[in-house]
């Protein structure tokens, strides 16, 4: 599970007796907590209840869930759903028509038939899907699939077999409302994305193919950085490297690429917005990337198998692991 945080914290925090570090576990991975203010416990049970909330209208995996209830309905028949699930359907459609569907809401049946969902997946496989199964599958992992209707809050699907996963956004929207809750002073992760309120912090990427810190930035007030990458989920079949974030073909990204992104890092003031676009910029070129990063106010950068990187949206850090180089 440790292997999911992409990025640490180096920041030690101040010897303040109202400091506060809780650790949990939601959205399926790592929650970690550091306050340095008044009410700690308080505001602990106010970010924990929002995270749960939120996971109990947005997991696939939780049976009565809205995104569940939806996977399970029926063609043409309206399902209502909670505001924020209707909120992050909206923003989902924006995100998924902006990157040309590389952000792809309803990829779900592809996640499942390649074995990366919560239920399927075990770090191993001895086969992959067949071509014909996946393009079969591919016909309706297609978000146009999905009416939203913003008077009632409902959605209808008008394909039996299509079904939504937020795996890619709902953890970065679940930290914009933690850091919200948080008073003055604190940051929180969630799995590989981390939130700061108050005083800067350092923080380390990853290395994603060693133990070794990438780089160092400080994350400011507000901010929220994302980290999407090859090696969160993934697994070898016949010696080669399969992973969770599934690109428009039906496979997963840079797969037979000569050299593709294996760890992307995207920080803004929105975590909703670098969780989904750290997805997506794992699938789309450079070019298509500093557009968006501009779109949506964001900066980050990009690390390549050849273990080269390049930065886009202004992104400033001290590279650490002088392996890495950048991208010409
Ligand atoms: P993240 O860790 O935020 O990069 O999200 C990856 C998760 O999002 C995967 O485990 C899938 O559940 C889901 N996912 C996979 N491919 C995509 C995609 N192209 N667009 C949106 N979500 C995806
Ligand atoms: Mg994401």
């Amino acid at each position: 599970m440790l292997a999911i945080v992409s990025a640490i914290f180096i920041a030690a925090l101040s010897g303040c007796n109202q400091k506060q570090d809780y650790v949990g576990f939601v959205f399926g991975t790592n929650l970690s907590i550091h306050l340095n203010e008044k009410q700690t416990s308080k505001t602990i049970r106010q970010i924990n209840g929002a995270l749960a909330d939120l996971e109990k209208l947005t997991s696939t995996a939780l049976v009565g869930s809205d995104i569940a209830k939806i996977n399970k309905s029926a063609a043409n028949t309206p399902i209502t759903v909670a505001k924020a699930t209707f909120y992050l359907l909206k923003w989902s459609k924006e995100l998924y028509l902006a990157t040309d569907s590389a952000f792809n809401p309803a990829i779900f049946p592809l996640v499942k038939l390649w074995n990366f969902d919560p239920e399927g997946y075990i770090g191993a496989a001895e086969t992959i899907p067949s071509a014909e199964q996946i393009s079969s599958t591919l016909a309706y992992c297609n978000f146009d699939y999905f009416l939203l209707d913003e008077k009632e809050l409902t959605v209808s699907k008008t394909h039996p077999q299509a079904m939504l996963d937020l795996g890619a956004i709902a953890k970065g929207y679940g930290l914009d409302m933690a850091v919200d809750i948080i008073k003055s002073n604190g940051f929180l992760s969630i799995g590989g994305s981390i939130g700061v309120k108050g005083d800067s912090k350092n923080i380390g990427i990853h290395d994603p193919r060693g133990g070794k810190t990438f780089g160092v930035f400080a994350l400011g007030n507000n901010e929220k950085v994302s980290t999407s990458g090859d090696y969160h989920r993934f697994y070898f079949a016949s010696g080669i490297r399969y992973h969770h974030i599934i690109d428009p073909t039906g496979y997963p990204a840079g797969l037979g690429q000569e050299n593709p992104a294996i760890c992307v890092s995207v920080i803004a003031k929105s975590g909703l917005i670098t969780d989904a676009l750290s997805t997506a910029f794992m699938i789309l070129p450079f070019e298509k990337i500093e557009q968006l990063a501009k779109k949506y106010d964001c900066k980050g950068v990009i690390i390549y198998a050849d273990k080269s990187y390049a930065t886009f949206g202004g992104y400033e850090f001290e590279l650490i692991n002088n392996e890495y180089s950048k991208a010409i």
